[in-house]
């Protein structure tokens, strides 16, 4: 192999950046060409690839968001979209692709490996919504963004005595708001892959009040959905003044802790070693604290769950 190519796609996450030049760089290393890919699947479609050198990703480690730019490619799922891409890769000459982006991005990735394009998954997402892997690069950086709102609001929601319901992202994945709940001390934790009860929640408030608790902070995932309705049931309920506070898209953005760095350099830099051994189809990521990597199909079958174990001590704690 002497070219690949590298796109980020689907929601950017911070360590975008990072991964991006640990691929350039470890390719380069191995003496291949780079070349970046503009927009996701669209700059695929479109032919917006140029090639990188070391010093196009020169000051980017730190940055968040992604200078190749991401994108969602609705003509990317369909045959005619792939067959276009697999016509521009072949005027580019490239060889095989790292894909950095969640899993609607990975299976875009296995329709070109099916086509005949080793490609290579890296696990870009806020959302920590892979099974096969415990982090997602993005995930660490939103949490801290999380906590750091959960901070603030905690020291208002404590002057006026009242309930702040935070609304965080993760799609229909509940791992940010529970660990930016563990890590924040909320007193409830809501997320979609568990059955909640309003009156639970009620009861945990007013518990907390008896107990001559100050503030209650409760963070409900997106999945969940209903914040505001949430909202009104418990004052309804316990009486108490409620806030909602959506964090919305600040938990995309921002400079990607160490954490999300490290291992974006580690995922970026073995993707490239897998597609220079020629093997393709596969996704990278995380187990403890070893590199691994899966066959895309195996790793886009598993699903995900919530740690419970997880759920439960957050829950001890906060009484
Ligand atoms: P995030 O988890 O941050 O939302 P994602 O990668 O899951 O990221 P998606 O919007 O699901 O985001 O997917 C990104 C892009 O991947 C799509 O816009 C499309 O171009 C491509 N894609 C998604 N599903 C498929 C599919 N079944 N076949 C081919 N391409 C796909």
């Amino acid at each position: 192999m002497n070219t690949i190519g590298v796109l980020t796609s689907g929601g950017d996450a911070p360590g975008m950046n990072a991964a991006i030049r640990a691929v350039v760089r470890m390719g380069r290393n191995l003496g291949l060409k780079v070349m970046g890919i503009r927009r996701g699947y669209n700059g695929l479609i479109n032919g917006e690839i140029s090639e990188m050198d070391r010093s196009s990703v020169a000051d980017i480690i730190q940055r968040g968001g992604t200078i190749l730019h991401t994108a969602r490619c609705e003509e990317f799922k369909t045959e005619e979209g792939v067959n276009k891409a697999v016509n521009i890769i072949k005027v580019f000459g490239i060889e095989g692709l790292v894909v950095i982006g969640g899993d609607g991005s990975f299976m875009g990735a296995r329709a070109l490996c099916e086509k005949g394009l080793p490609s290579v998954g890296v696990p870009g997402t806020i959302d920590n919504d892979l099974a096969y892997t415990d982090y997602t690069i993005g995930f660490d950086t939103a949490i801290n963004t999380v906590l750091d709102a959960i901070n603030k609001l905690r020291d208002t929601s404590t002057s006026h005595e009242r309930v702040s319901i935070v609304e965080v992202m993760g799609r229909h994945c509940g791992d940010l708001a529970l660990y930016a709940g563990i890590a924040g001390g909320g007193e409830s934790i809501i997320v979609p892959e568990v059955e909640f009860n309003v009156d639970d929640v009620c009861k945990t408030i007013l518990e907390g009040k008896l107990r001559g608790k100050h503030h209650n902070i409760i963070i409900i995932a997106e999945g969940v959905g209903h914040a505001n309705e949430l909202s009104s049931a418990i004052k309804n309920i316990t009486g108490l003044d409620t806030r909602v506070t959506i964090l919305g898209h600040i938990q995309r953005g921002g400079s990607p802790t160490a954490f999300d760095r490290i291992l974006a350099s580690r995922l970026g830099a073995r993707a490239v070693e897998l597609l220079y051994d020629e093997k393709g189809s596969r996704v990278v990521g995380v187990k403890g604290n070893d590199v691994i990597d899966a066959d895309i199909n195996e790793a886009l079958k598993m699903k995900k769950d919530i740690d419970h174990d997880l759920l439960k001590l957050a829950r001890v704690l906060s009484k």
